[in-house]
């Protein structure tokens, strides 16, 4: 094929489509190649996806009967976890249960290829209906440039030209390294490994077992002994008739305790509340992936170059400052963001870095930007052992203290809190913590 693309996007996970989206809506001719069977094919996530950018993409999505979504989350659970117990701050409000939703629980492999159906349905209404065009089983391997330039992409032995490259390739920056926008794999204490089951129960017993009315879901997520010890947190979130359990464990402290993902989340699934909450279930997926820990210190020094953007976990573009994972949301946005920068630049005739320069402005301005910049210490503190050792074991503990009725003489909740903190901390580490925590948060 020798005509030339305006945009090519590498990769169609969430930031790829709702790259593509934007570009097929404002008749652009692009071309996005997935190396996957399909659109979701090797994509993992938790997960649950973020805030009302979804309706920007596919308005009044909630009214597809099949839509690519699983539930609506109107039910957030945090839990400490310690070897016995679980202690959750529990919050269910009803103020959640109209569209837009705050959040949607989705399935990868499922939502992906449903938005890349809508993306094709978009691309089918433009003015490039036969020239625009989602390729899968394709692996781009390089990124051509010409001084310094981006020029098109190389698959094998063959080569497609463009005015520019959006790369969304995910957590794995090869390209990003290769164009020179990323110095070197990101290190490994900077990562975590994600590893998830896919849980199927009957539809009636799931949603007895979660209060779970119509499409309305649940999301848990653990902080203690769920990663036996290591740097990280379990998760929960209900599907229709399946959930998916998982947790995510940092590599580096992972090896160094010498523990692998696979015994961990055994080791989780193994708590007796965990083994009471997914009793009769089976297990019908397993997967396992990397995913960024959203420090900000390993973010590429620039997401842009004359021709190509990152955009994404590719850009690492993700943060988990304690209240959920967010890189789903953050790389729709950054995709819609991307997709309008080349916009932009095609109508003023220059893809250069000059207008390219406009998309990390335009990140910068967006919530994305402000909510990693702003919570990084919240990222740093989620990862420290205090917060995934310390402080769960030392209310588990309280909540057993407290929560005891033995036919004794019963103890005030400040001297049964004195000796949790005894036990597990001191008030000195709480009061340091809880400094750092107001600050953070
Ligand atoms: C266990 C786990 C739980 C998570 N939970 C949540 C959650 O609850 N909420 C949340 O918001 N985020 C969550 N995340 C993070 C979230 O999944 C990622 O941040 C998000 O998927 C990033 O989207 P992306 O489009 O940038 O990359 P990806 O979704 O990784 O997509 C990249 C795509 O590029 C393709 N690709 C890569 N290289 C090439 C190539 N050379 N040629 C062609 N195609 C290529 C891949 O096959 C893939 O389809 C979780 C992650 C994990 C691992």
């Amino acid at each position: 094929m020798d005509e030339k693309f305006d945009c090519i996007i590498v990769g169609a996970g969430i930031a790829g489509l709702a790259a593509a989206m934007i570009l097929a809506r404002n008749n652009m001719k692009f071309l996005l190649i997935e190396k996957g069977d399909f659109a979701g094919a090797k994509n993992v996530s938790g997960g649950v996806l973020w805030g009302t950018d979804l309706a920007r993409l596919v308005p009044e999505y909630w009214k597809e009967k099949d839509g690519g979504w699983e539930r609506f989350i109107n039910h957030r659970r945090l839990t400490f976890m310690d070897e016995q117990s679980t202690f959750s701050l529990d919050f269910k409000s009803s103020h959640f249960d109209e569209p837009p939703y705050s959040g949607v629980v989705v399935l990868r492999s499922k939502f992906d290829r449903w938005l890349a159906e809508k993306v094709q349905e978009a691309i089918d209404e433009s003015d490039y209906a036969m020239e625009s065009f989602i390729a899968t089983n394709i692996k781009v391997d390089e990124v051509l440039m010409e001084d310094n330039k981006a020029m098109g992409i190389r698959t094998g032995d063959e080569e497609f030209h463009t005015d520019s490259v959006i790369i969304a390739e995910g957590v794995n920056n090869l390209l990003s390294r290769q164009v020179g926008l990323q110095d070197d794999y990101v290190p490994a204490d900077h990562m975590l490994t994600g590893i998830k089951e896919v849980i199927r129960f009957d539809q009636k017993v799931l949603e007895d077992r979660f209060q779970l009315d119509g499409l309305s879901g649940m999301s848990n997520e653990f902080v203690g002994y769920a990663t036996d010890g290591v740097e990280g947190g379990g998760f929960l979130y209900t599907n229709r008739d399946t959930i998916s359990l998982g947790l995510v464990a940092g590599i580096k402290d992972m090896r160094e305790k010498e523990k692998s993902p696979h015994d961990i989340l055994n080791h989780f699934k193994e708590h007796p509340v965990i083994r009471d909450t997914i009793k009769g279930g089976e297990v019908v997926e397993y997967s396992a992936h990397v995913v960024s820990s959203g420090d900000k210190r390993v973010m590429p020094r620039q997401l842009y170059k004359d021709g190509v953007l990152l955009c994404g976990e590719a850009a690492n573009l993700l943060i988990n400052a304690g209240k959920a994972i967010q890189g789903m949301d953050f790389a729709l946005r950054s995709g819609i963001i991307g997709a309008e920068t080349i916009i932009k630049a095609k109508e003023q005739g220059d893809f250069s870095s000059r207008t390219l320069q406009e998309y990390r402005q335009a990140l910068d301005d967006s919530y994305v930007m402000k909510d990693i910049n702003n919570f990084q210490d919240a990222v740093h503190m989620l990862h420290s052992p205090e917060m995934y050792r310390d402080i769960p074991n030392l209310v588990c503990d309280f909540g057993r203290t407290f929560f005891t009725i033995d036919n004794q003489p019963t103890q005030k909740s400040r001297k049964l809190f004195s000796a949790s903190v005894k036990k597990h901390s001191s008030y000195w580490d709480l009061i340091k913590i809880g400094f750092k925590g107001a600050k953070s948060l």
